[in-house]
């Protein structure tokens, strides 16, 4: 299906998105009845068939030709087969700087392994937050341990300039770190941010992200706070849900870019999962080349010089 593309000022004109003054309540209304305005859909786009690393198989929803980025997230991958030629050739060794990945499996494994000697699998339920900064040298392979099925996810954010050459950080979480929460049947995985005052593990992340795994069963309901100055998608990627006040629907494969407003509402009348993100925007200009994402093209030119002379992973 080919993607449906609003700009906010097209959106604005179709009715699908109202002006905040208009929703917030009139101005002589009592504080007591402002509703908080949910966030309507304002861009919905599907994820796009792509070949990344040594061949895998893979969808784009953020970071492709339809939808570039949502400041200040830059990509969303997801990798999802069960056919192991769609996945076993992995990601070899390859760098980054100057922004932060993020990993989210469902099932199967990646082995990863990186210039600061961290090594490990990551598995069904685990997430893995890379701050890559002044830079860093991994490998992220899939393995076959949990059987042929391999579903996860790979999110890239990124970081102000100021901070782009900071320490390299890892930030590992197995199954067991990312807590559950259940709100009027919808279950909710926090693997950063806060839900009814869980929070999630990952911590001291300048863009203070919100990123939730949210399953919504059919008929239930989910309607939770988000930072009003925040930028926000949702990923769907199992099932449906309807999003907003006006019930907008999305589909499995998805993503819908959220306008302003200080809550997100979905329903599902079939059932359906997604990925919630928000963090705060960073409004700077990117220049990015592949694994690299710096703020002018020569900053770009020096982290391939840095990579050639083998000083990306050094912090001279
Ligand atoms: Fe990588």
């Amino acid at each position: 299906m080919a993607p449906r593309i609003l700009s906010r000022r097209q959106a604005l004109a179709s009715g699908l998105v109202l002006p905040a003054a208009s929703l917030i309540g009139c101005r002589t209304a009592p504080a007591s009845l402002v509703v908080a305005r949910p966030r309507e859909v304002a861009t919905l786009v599907d994820a796009r068939p792509t070949v990344e690393g040594a061949g895998v198989k893979l969808r784009r929803a953020l970071g492709g030709s339809a939808l570039s980025m949502v400041d200040p997230f830059l990509l969303l991958d997801e990798f999802h087969s069960s056919r192991p030629d769609d996945y076993m050739a992995g990601f070899p060794s390859h760098p980054h700087r100057g922004f932060e990945t993020v990993t989210y499996m469902l099932d199967g494994a990646v082995e990863h392994r990186d210039s600061l000697g961290n090594h490990g699998p990551l598995g069904p339920g685990s997430a893995q937050w890379m701050t890559a900064g002044h830079g860093i040298i991994h490998s992220e392979m899939p393995r076959q341990e949990h059987g042929p099925e391999l579903w996860g996810f790979q999110l890239w954010v990124n970081l102000p300039a100021a901070k782009k050459l900071i320490t390299p950080r890892y930030q590992d979480l197995d199954p067991t770190r990312i807590q559950q929460v259940t709100v009027d049947g919808v279950t909710v995985r926090v693997v950063a941010g806060e839900v009814r005052g869980t929070r999630g593990p990952v911590d001291a992340i300048v863009t203070a992200p919100t990123l939730l795994d949210v399953a919504i069963p059919a008929g239930a309901r989910f309607d939770e706070p988000l930072p009003e100055a925040h930028s926000a998608f949702a990923y769907v990627f199992d099932g449906a849900v309807e999003v907003g006040a006006r019930r907008t629907p999305v589909q499995a494969g998805q993503l819908a870019v959220l306008d302003g407003g200080a809550t997100f509402a979905a329903t599902s009348s079939r059932g359906g999962r997604l990925l919630l993100a928000a963090a705060m925007p960073i409004r700077e200009p990117v220049a990015r080349y592949g694994p690299f994402v710096m703020n002018t093209d020569a900053e770009i030119q020096q982290a391939i010089a840095d990579f050639r002379s083998g000083r990306l992973v050094s912090q001279g």
